[in-house]
């Protein structure tokens, strides 16, 4: 759970809550106050002009919400210079490993591991960017991208189109989101990614712990578990899928869960998911043949996956919809809230936002649209 809830919630009155202005990193005031994009400028150059505008949701209006449009060069989030400076060496290294996905060039396990944690970044950035710019639901995020990378279970499906036009997307950054930075799925030209991560979103099909109940307390939540199988199952998780794609998988603990984990499972099964016997830091894994293995070490092109051959909208409308129905199935997951008003602000939020996001699936549904980022 990622979210604390500020005031009392009013879904009559859009209301937009400003953000502080804090480091999209570190979360702290920021020194040396610079501008990190959210978009990298790199992604942004490869995929079409700077100048160009995207949509960025709704904002409020006294006479009701309006549709944000800002150039992809103007979504900034305040960073401070030694944070900005750490991550553009991420940025440094994602850059030629995309390239070469895009052109279909082989890639090591250490490259998916590049791309996944980038996908915590660019994730956990496009969530505190849209409450920085459009919080209606008055949102206080208590975790920053610093605390977001390499401490919970991830997950990409990479799905391939025939070759189109230069293209950046991002679908399912709307409320659901906001309450639960889950997923969401970028386009990149003719590749779309679908991103996944959560808490022990992989341990129980990895066998490493069964999630029981999820607790939400005021500044963030907890998961009760109990001991896994210590076996690998396919498939990993419980929502469905388009499987026309290169499934990506990696379980990474946070300290929390390591303690309670690493005391339940023997030192075998340990060491065949983690990347050494002291790590909290999965292996990579991805599906081959009905099973999972781990990715190769040496550089292949066994990840390219098959390509779909469907004019863009198309496939933006079934990988559109796939990301707001597991949005919404891991939104619906039954959570303990003990304080009485927390659960009823938490509940008036969740289907708000539960709303929206069935709205936009009937509009994909009954191909209404237009493309929307
Ligand atoms: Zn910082």
């Amino acid at each position: 759970m990622a979210i604390h809830i500020k005031k009392d919630l009013n879904i009559d009155r859009f209301q937009l809550i400003f953000m502080e202005k804090v480091c999209i990193f570190c979360g702290q005031r920021p020194y040396n106050k610079t501008k990190e994009h959210v978009i990298p400028k790199w992604l942004i150059e490869l995929t079409g002009s700077p100048k160009r505008y995207g949509f960025f949701g709704y904002y409020n209006e006294d006479k009701g919400p309006k549709e944000m449009h800002l150039s992809f060069n103007d979504f900034t989030f305040p960073a401070c210079e030694k944070c900005n400076k750490t991550y553009s060496d991420l940025e440094a290294k994602t850059k030629p490993v995309i390239l070469e996905l895009l052109d279909e060039k082989p890639l090591d396990g250490k490259d998916i591991n590049i791309i996944l944690t980038w996908f915590d970044k660019v994730r956990i950035g496009l969530w505190l960017g849209s409450l920085y710019y459009n919080n209606i639901l008055g949102i206080n995020p208590n975790f920053y991208i610093d605390q977001g990378t390499f401490s919970r279970d991830r997950m990409v499906l990479i799905y391939k189109n025939k070759p189109i036009k230069k293209r950046l997307n991002f679908i399912g950054v709307y409320h659901a989101f906001q309450m639960h930075p889950i997923c969401f799925t970028l386009i990149i030209n003719n590749f779309a990614f679908t991103n996944v991560a959560k808490n022990l979103l992989l341990s129980e099909n990895f066998g490493l712990a069964v999630l029981q109940e999820d607790i939400i307390f005021k500044r963030g939540g907890a998961g009760i578990i109990k001991k896994g199988s210590q076996k690998i199952s396919y498939p990993l998780v419980d929502f469905n899928f388009e499987k026309n794609c290169t499934e990506f998988y990696q379980p990474n603990l946070s300290d929390y869960y390591s303690k309670q984990i690493f005391s339940m499972i023997n030192d075998e099964h340990r060491e065949k998911i983690f990347i050494s016997k002291s790590s909290k830091i999965g292996n990579i894994f991805y599906h081959r043949d009905g099973s999972l293995i781990k990715y190769p070490t040496k550089k292949n092109r066994s990840w390219v996956p098959p390509s779909f051959d469907l004019p863009f909208l198309e496939f933006f409308r079934i990988i559109g919809m796939q990301s707001l129905q597991i949005q919404n199935h891991y939104f619906k997951k039954k959570s303990i809230i003990f304080d009485p008003k927390l659960s009823s602000e938490f509940k008036k939020q969740q289907q708000f936002a539960l709303k929206y996001n069935n709205i936009l699936l009937e509009r994909l549904e009954k191909r209404d649209f237009e493309e929307f980022g």
